[in-house]
Order: structure tokens, then C-alpha cells, then sequence
């Protein structure tokens, strides 16, 4: 399959990452987001990263107009999708949201085109079931900083077809990425391994096995781990990891994955991590 033209609907954190790649290799991307200021705030943070690629010496100046210019903002999804070969959904992490989005994808996108979700725990074949093609519907779950981040979990809904699954592993190869096949469950691979490991951290914390700092130093230094699982927690998120447990907790059934007390007591408290300048760590410059 022939793929020149990609939408990408949100251009939040991991939307303007994945635009901004796809650009770069030199493909057409619309780039669907519901506000002007979220667009705007998009392409700067591309322009940015951008910039900070040319420092390193890894893009020219002429590479960094070029990619710019392969991005064409939208805030009509109906329009941005009209003339899409692949369309990858990283609009908010809400399943409503999602299922109009792809009702709105799939009633205006070419009959040949690709319909992806870059979900972190949404199942891929509810999102295909609200749609006329759900042999075309699958996951591209790209990780965070995308432009960085080599791995794309390509995740099969329980209808995708063979033809779409080995389109899409082409076209993760075009960009230089590392496909990995997985079916659909809960968590798919990366946050059923990663996240039950971070809520252990978050139990030996609870029951005073060892400090913060103690837990995150153990898996450090003992593991090499980059970092350690608490710092990790706050990165991603205290509200995205207890949304992910419950995922876990709900879609498995198993009591393995429960969420811990501590967690929750944490994100009723408003302590959700670096975006709220206090997790299991502080971050006052950040609040
Ligand atoms: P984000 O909040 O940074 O961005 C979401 C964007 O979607 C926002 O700009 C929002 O305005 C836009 N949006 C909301 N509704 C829309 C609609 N109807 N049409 C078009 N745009 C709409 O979120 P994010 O962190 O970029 O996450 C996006 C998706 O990627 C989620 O499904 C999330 O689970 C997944 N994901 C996130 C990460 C991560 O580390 N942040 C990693 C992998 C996957």
C-alpha cells in the first residue's frame, strides 16, 4: 500500500511528536487538534524540538523548513481526514472522545485508509467497533518522546486484518521505528509489565520497606534502571498511573493488579507528579 498523506487528530504531547516525525521523513501530515491555541502550541513545540535536533547536529536548517512545511494544520477533522492513506488518533485519553472521533474518521476518510488509535488502555477493537472498517482499525502506541523513543507497540484489534497489520509495520520501519506485534489486552505489553512494577515501588513506599529515594536508588543502581520508579511515576503521571491499575485491575481481574492505597490517597490529594509540583518527590519550580 502506497501511504503519502497522514492525519494526525491532537497535537498534545504525543500528537505533535509523532506529526512532527512523520514530517520529517518527508510525509504529508494534517494535523487535527479542536482549538487554535492547542495547534499553535503544537507547532511551536515541533519547532522547538526541531531546533534542539539541529544543535546536535542531527538536522540542517533546510531539513527543519522542509519538515515544518510537510504540516498542514486543521481544525475540521471532517476536512483533515478527506484525503488521509493513514489516519493516527492521539486526541485525549477518554473513550467517548475516542469513539466520536472515529465515528467522524470513518464517515469521511478514504475507503482505503487506515484508521490507528494511539491509546494507552482504550481496547482497539471497541474503538473499530463503532466503525464500517474495523478489518482497518489497529494500534500504533509510540512512546514518549516520540522523536526519540525507537518503539512502536502495534497492537491488532481482534478484527485487524493481516493486510492492514503488515501496512502499518512498513510504515513504522519508513520512520525508523521498531514495530513490535501484540494483541489486544488490557495494557498491551509496555503498562502491563511497567505499571505493576511502579505500583510495587508505590507498596514498599506505603508500608515503609525504604524511602522514596532508597526504592528509586535500589532499581538504579542494583537494576539499571534510568530511573528509578518512583521518579518515573511522577513523570508520567499519578492520575495516568491509577487510570492504567484500574485499567489492569478491571480488564484482568486479578487482584495482582490492585491499585495502591497510597496511590489513590495521593491523586484525591492532588498530588499528581511533576505537573503538579509534588508527587512522591517535590518539584517547586514546576508548580
Ligand atoms: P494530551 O492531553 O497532551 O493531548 C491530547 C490532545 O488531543 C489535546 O491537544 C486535545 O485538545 C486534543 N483533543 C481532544 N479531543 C479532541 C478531538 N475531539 N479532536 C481532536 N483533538 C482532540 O495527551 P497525550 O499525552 O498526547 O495523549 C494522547 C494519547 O496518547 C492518549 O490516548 C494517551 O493515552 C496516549 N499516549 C500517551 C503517552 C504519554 O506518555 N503522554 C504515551 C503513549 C500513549
Amino acid at each position: 500500500m502506497l501511504i503519502k498523506n497522514i492525519t494526525v487528530i491532537g497535537s498534545g504531547t504525543m500528537g505533535n511528536g509523532i506529526a512532527h516525525v512523520f514530517a520529517q521523513y518527508g510525509y504529508a501530515v494534517t494535523l487535527n487538534d479542536i482549538k487554535q491555541e492547542f495547534l499553535d502550541r503544537g507547532l511551536k513545540t515541533i519547532s522547538g524540538n526541531l531546533d534542539r535536533q539541529i544543535k546536535k547536529g542531527a538536522l540542517t536548517e533546510d531539513q527543519k523548513k522542509s519538515t515544518l512545511a510537510n504540516i498542514k494544520p486543521s481544525l475540521v477533522l471532517s476536512d483533515a481526514v478527506k484525503s488521509a492513506d493513514v489516519v493516527i488518533e492521539a486526541a485525549t485519553e477518554n473513550p467517548q472522545v475516542k469513539f466520536d472521533v472515529f465515528r467522524t474518521v470513518d464517515a469521511n476518510a478514504p475507503a482505503h485508509a487506515i484508521l490507528a488509535s494511539n491509546t494507552s488502555s482504550i481496547s482497539i477493537t471497541e474503538i473499530a467497533a463503532v466503525t464500517k472498517r474495523p478489518r482497518q482499525v489497529i494500534g500504533m502506541h509510540f512512546m514518549n518522546p516520540v522523536p526519540v523513543m525507537k518503539l512502536i507497540e502495534v497492537i491488532r484489534g481482534l478484527a485487524t486484518s493481516n493486510e492492514t497489520y503488515a501496512a502499518i509495520k512498513e510504515l513504522a520501519g519508513k520512520i525508523e521505528k521498531v514495530p513490535v506485534e501484540v494483541n489486544d489486552y488490557p495494557g498491551f505489553i509496555s503498562n502491563r509489565i511497567l505499571l505493576p512494577m511502579l505500583n510495587e515501588a508505590m507498596y514498599c513506599a506505603m508500608e515503609g520497606v525504604a524511602t522514596p529515594e532508597a526504592i528509586d536508588t535500589v532499581m538504579k543502581l542494583g537494576m539499571n534502571h534510568p530511573m528509578g520508579p518512583l521518579t518515573l511515576a511522577d513523570f508520567i503521571g499519578l492520575d495516568v498511573c491509577l487510570s492504567i491499575m484500574n485499567v489492569l485491575h478491571e480488564g484482568l481481574g486479578d487482584s495482582k493488579y490492585r491499585p495502591c492505597p497510597l496511590l489513590k490517597k495521593m491523586v484525591a490529594a492532588g498530588h499528581l507528579g511533576r505537573k503538579s509540583g509534588k508527587g512522591f518527590y517535590e518539584y517547586p519550580q514546576l508548580k
